[in-house]
């Protein structure tokens, strides 16, 4: 079965599963991502005042969380929209990791930032709009962090899986895709969340898959929702908008959660992600015997 799909990708080869490489443990500081821990990186869209990034930081670690997401260069469809605060983002994302003890993942936009945001970044986001930006994506493996490769908005599996390829082209094997919402003829929500994509993903890739619920519904009423779907579907983690005022947002308030929300959302995965859990488990159980017997 797994190899009927396969073969739709014979030409990203490197990125496929196979028996040398079941799967990618991507570690992040005190954690992997692509485990048994379900991992949650949540935050604001973008890095706005010292204060909205430390109490949100301080409330998602507490809520689980282990990735305080944030952005300091912000990729907008407008020239006269708010872009990032930039390197002042990137110092108050280090101070907030600092006070928080959460990693930090931030978008790099541009090949020539690439190694100052990688001092400050623990995971190096590739937004959407970068995903066919091969020069970035080589210079940000070069690196050597984890990347977090978000699906580009008209990009097919493959497409992804080829940005992906790129990556580990370079000699950096730790690679996480994001599956943020694509553009389809439906026009009601920002965009079409792909759960069979993410689905897809996980029976042929060896790398960890995260959903993106807010990008995906653009509203977050539906956040929650499209939150447990992504958990259903297979994926490894979340990354969430959460904001302290969601209607203050300088960008994506529409589809932020305040504290409450978030909390709420939380508490509902807690059953899902558990059977994640167990179904990771089981599926690697002579690994773990291995790894215990080992110490
Ligand atoms: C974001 O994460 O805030 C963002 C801009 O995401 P995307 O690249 O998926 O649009
Ligand atoms: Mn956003």
């Amino acid at each position: 079965m797994r190899e009927n799909l396969a073969a739709r990708f014979a030409e990203t080869p490197d990125v496929l599963f196979s028996p040398q490489r079941e799967r990618t443990l991507v570690p992040v500081r005190d954690f992997v991502v692509g485990g048994d821990e379900f991992i949650t990186m949540a935050g604001p869209c973008s890095v706005e005042t010292e204060r909205q990034l430390l109490v949100t930081a301080d409330h998602v670690a507490q809520a689980g969380a282990q990735v305080l997401r944030g952005g300091a260069f912000k990729p907008r469809t407008s020239p006269y929209s708010f872009h990032g605060l930039g390197l002042e983002g990137l110092k108050l994302l280090a101070k907030a990791r600092q006070e928080s003890g959460l990693a930090v993942v931030t978008e790099v936009m541009s090949e020539c930032d690439v190694e100052f945001v990688a001092e400050y970044a623990d995971i190096l986001q590739i937004g959407s709009r970068s995903m066919e930006n091969y020069s970035l994506l080589e210079a940000a493996a070069r690196t050597r962090r984890p990347i977090l490769l978000k699906r580009g908005m008209v990009a097919t599996i493959g497409d992804l899986l080829r940005s992906a390829q790129f990556i580990l082209c370079q000699g950096n094997p730790f690679v996480i895709l994001c599956e943020r919402g694509i553009r389809t003829f439906e026009t009601s929500l920002r965009n079409t969340f792909d759960a069979a994509g993410i689905a897809l993903l996980k029976e042929i890739t060896h790398l960890p898959v995260i959903a993106d619920p807010s990008h995906a519904a653009g509203c977050r009423d539906l956040v929650p929702a499209l939150a447990r779907i992504g958990v259903a579907a297979g994926a490894d983690g979340l990354i969430v908008e959460v904001h302290p005022d969601p209607d203050r947002a300088w960008s994506d308030g529409e589809q932020s959660l305040d504290f409450a929300e978030f909390d709420a959302m939380m508490d509902d995965l807690s059953p899902l992600i558990a059977l994640r859990e167990r179904g990771w488990r089981r599926k690697h159980t002579a690994e773990i015997q291995l790894l215990e017997a080992v110490g």
